[in-house]
């Protein structure tokens, strides 16, 4: 339902934490970020209010210069911390956040099971993450913008997807097709989002994801490409005052 990034050099947490309370008049049923620091992965997410996920990370440590946080909107699978995104996938390296519905979902699904994988969720978005993961483990060049590329060619449906890997703790990688995705630009930091809300407060000069494009987002850099690995120019908008 709404989905909030932040790169840069500063604490993302509060960032992604306001953000999704700004998305928060999209109704919602359950909220999570997560975040690398140190090189470690921490997921955080709580059925309910954006509160209450607060509430429950409280005392705890949420350090890290990158995030992604989610307000989900059930689709597949009844609302519950277990349903709540980020997912991590099986080797829990992957972070993944999603908007929309994964169509073909069941069949990949049963083709990871009979491979092995295990899933702790009822989401369409948790098979989509373990699939990068998959395709990921099985590249030699072990590209994590590469997995994504190849997952996202066979997913049928609609997305708006970012995604985290512990050993790239200097990246965030987003997709659309059929979902909103607005990336604001800083200085030495950017912001992603489903809508350009929690945005505005940082920057006015924004990039309208297309369909069929992919961003790969570090803090001082942002580089789209569509599904076919070719470089396409970011069309940078301003935002106006209201
Ligand atoms: N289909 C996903 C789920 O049910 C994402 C729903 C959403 O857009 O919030 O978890």
């Amino acid at each position: 339902c709404g989905i909030v990034g932040y790169i840069g050099n500063r604490d993302a947490f509060p960032i992604v934490l306001k953000g999704l309370k700004r998305l928060e008049y999209r109704g919602y049923d359950s909220a999570g970020i997560a975040l690398i620091n140190d090189d470690r992965l921490s997921v955080f997410k709580k059925q309910g209010k954006v509160d209450a996920l607060e509430e429950f990370t409280i005392g705890k440590n949420l350090s890290g210069n990158i995030g992604i946080g989610h307000t989900r909107w059930a689709t597949h699978g009844e609302p519950s911390d277990r349903n709540a995104h980020p997912h991590y996938t099986n080797s829990k390296k992957f972070a993944i956040i999603h908007n929309g519905i994964i169509e073909n979902y069941a069949q990949i699904k049963a083709e990871l099971i009979s491979k092995g994988y295990v899933f702790h969720s009822d989401t369409d978005t948790e098979v989509l993450g373990n699939f990068i993961e998959d395709i990921y483990t099985n590249l030699p060049n072990k590209s994590v913008e590469e997995a994504i590329r190849f997952a996202l060619k066979r997913i049928v449906g609609a997305y708006c997807i970012l995604v985290v890997h512990e050993d790239e703790p200097e990246v965030i990688y987003a997709a659309r097709k059929g979902s909103p995705l607005v990336i604001g630009i800083g200085k030495g930091e950017h912001f992603l989002a489903s809508d350009a809300t929690p945005i505005i407060e940082y920057t006015r000069e924004v990039v309208y994801v297309n369909d069929y494009e992919m961003a790969i987002v570090r803090k001082d850099e942002l580089i789209l490409k569509n599904l076919g690995n070719e470089r396409q120019e970011p069309y940078i908008t301003k935002l106006d005052m209201q």
